[in-house]
């Protein structure tokens, strides 16, 4: 088990498509295991592999003491609309309000390969929707209006010094700091 660096904006991979599974194996099932590790690290509740370096289309997510762990996810069907303010474990201390489906129905595969669905509002709606962003090379920022992205992305600009190598790296025992509960629900 390990605590992985998470990839911040400008790394490449944040932007690139990701490759769905073949079958889910032991060495997936390792990634996915640190993933979730690194989640916890990060007082994270969603991870997505490109967030890990990783091109795999692999997702975690921890809501509600629910923890999920899906390969290749597909959102099948969507209802609603809401608004919810979002963070990102790859966009440290940049925060928007982001428009997504009120609910979602998601099929993947599980950690044992077999197929499962999951639905989710609010919070696991959000995470969800978040996560698979991922998967296509799409971030919540992406999601904001002309104006609120480039505010987002000033206030990155100051945060990005923090990391040179566009890498995160955690310890274990770091969390983030209270500020970030109190400002949004969690990154995702
Ligand atoms: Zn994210």
């Amino acid at each position: 088990m390990a605590i992985l660096p998470i990839t911040v904006l400008g790394a490449p991979i944040l932007r690139q498509e990701t490759v769905p599974v073949a079958a889910v194996t032991d060495e997936l099932r390792d990634l996915a295991d640190q993933m979730l590790e690194t989640m916890h690290a990060a007082s994270g509740i969603g991870l997505a592999a490109p967030q890990v370096g990783r091109t795999e289309r692999l997702c975690v997510v921890s809501v509600d003491d629910r923890t999920y762990t899906l390969f290749n996810p597909e959102i099948v069907a969507r209802e609603g609309k809401l608004r919810w303010e979002e963070g990102c474990l790859s966009i440290p201390e940049v925060f928007g309000w982001v428009d997504r489906a009120a609910w979602v129905k998601v099929r993947a595969l599980d950690r044992t390969g077999a197929p499962i669905e999951v639905e989710g509002t609010d919070l696991l709606g959000v995470c969800l929707q978040h996560e698979i962003d991922h998967l296509h090379g799409k971030l919540f920022i992406d999601h904001l209006s002309f104006l609120k992205r480039r505010q987002a992305l000033a206030a990155w600009e100051e945060e990005k010094a923090k990391y040179p190598d566009l890498l995160r790296i955690l310890k274990p025992g770091d969390t983030d700091t209270p500020r970030h509960a109190q400002a949004a629900d969690g990154e995702l």
